[in-house]
């Protein structure tokens, strides 16, 4: 039992556990009842209901441990077997707001549904990343895929009055990441800082850059990740409803700061997050040529973008 800790360090079992009634505790209990519904964990559900009983973030994660590692390649060509049967339950479309202050933001294809600001600042969502479209809408930022921020990159120097506040660079498992070559690049064209964010499958953030550009703050209400030996991040989202998969192996290596940051945050931070060596998975949407997207995403965000698009 004792090697099998070596999956969690400490900075994942952290001193003041959760209660029950906390919102980490409240999402893991749904997150199960999700993956009881979906055929892959069929035959896991004993397990699954002694979950369901740990109040503490370390019982979950000792939980966790009497759970099936689920392999990238396997997530993404069974997906079916991780998605839930059709209850009635109406789709709780959880909007994804991309940035926290009021601003206007201008979302390029994103693989999930993003909301207006928490204030009701403007996000509207671009289908393409076309520089003189955006203009237009005059955002004070901008956030997509890296794929899609890097198209725009190419479009030359940035003109735009008023000026353009950052750049979000969305992230997910499966997506490109933001490597420092882009990142300054975007920096030549744009002008402005690029703050990273690593999604979810349904859009829900899993951790995000700072203004210190120090790592990504890990959200402990909505994920529980695990570390390999090998230093792969296996992924738990405790948001993520639709297509319920426990302890995915995310192709993503990163080690873990439990330092407080310089933007006064405490909480843990990945760091020098990567793929692993091995080919990554970029799965495209239909509809669009720079259209990072995931398999079991994209029907729905296909949907999301075409009403907002109708809509406008
Ligand atoms: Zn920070």
């Amino acid at each position: 039992m004792n090697s099998l800790w070596s999956y969690f360090p400490r900075w994942m079992r952290p001193p003041g556990a959760s209660t029950q009634a906390s919102p980490a505790a409240e999402r893991w209990r749904a997150t199960l009842r999700a993956a009881g519904a979906v055929p892959y964990y069929a035959k896991w559900r004993r397990e699954l209901n002694r979950a369901a009983h740990a109040a503490s973030d370390e019982e979950r994660r000792t939980a966790l441990l009497r759970l099936p590692e689920v392999e990238l390649d396997y997530f993404f060509s069974h997906f079916r077997q991780f998605k839930g049967k059709e209850n009635g339950a109406p789709l709780v479309r959880e909007s994804r707001t991309v940035w926290a202050a009021e601003c206007r933001v201008a979302v390029i294809a994103p693989w999930f549904h993003v909301g207006g600001g928490p204030m009701g600042g403007a996000a509207r969502l671009f289908l393409a990343p076309e520089a003189a479209e955006l203009q237009k809408f005059a955002p004070e930022v901008i956030a997509a895929p890296v794929d899609a921020l890097e198209k725009l990159a190419g479009q030359g120097e940035w003109r735009q009055d008023p000026p353009l506040f950052a750049v979000v660079a969305l992230c997910g498992v499966g997506t490109p990441l933001l490597t420092a070559a882009v990142r300054e690049s975007l920096w030549r064209s744009l002008g402005v800082p690029v703050y990273v964010q690593l999604r979810g499958f349904q859009g829900e953030p899993l951790a995000r850059e700072c203004e210190a550009h120090n790592g990504l703050h890990v959200e402990p209400a909505e994920v529980i990740l695990e570390r390999r030996p090998s230093g792969e991040l296996l992924l738990t989202s405790l948001a993520n409803p639709r297509h319920t998969v426990l302890r995915l192996a995310t192709r993503l290596h990163a080690w873990v700061d439990m330092r407080p940051c310089g933007c006064g945050l405490t909480t843990p931070r990945l760091m020098d997050l990567q793929p692993v060596a091995a080919q990554t998975i970029t799965y495209r949407a239909p509809a669009g040529a720079s259209l990072t997207a995931l398999a079991g995403a994209v029907e729905e965000a296909q949907t999301a973008w075409e009403q907002e698009a109708a809509e406008r």
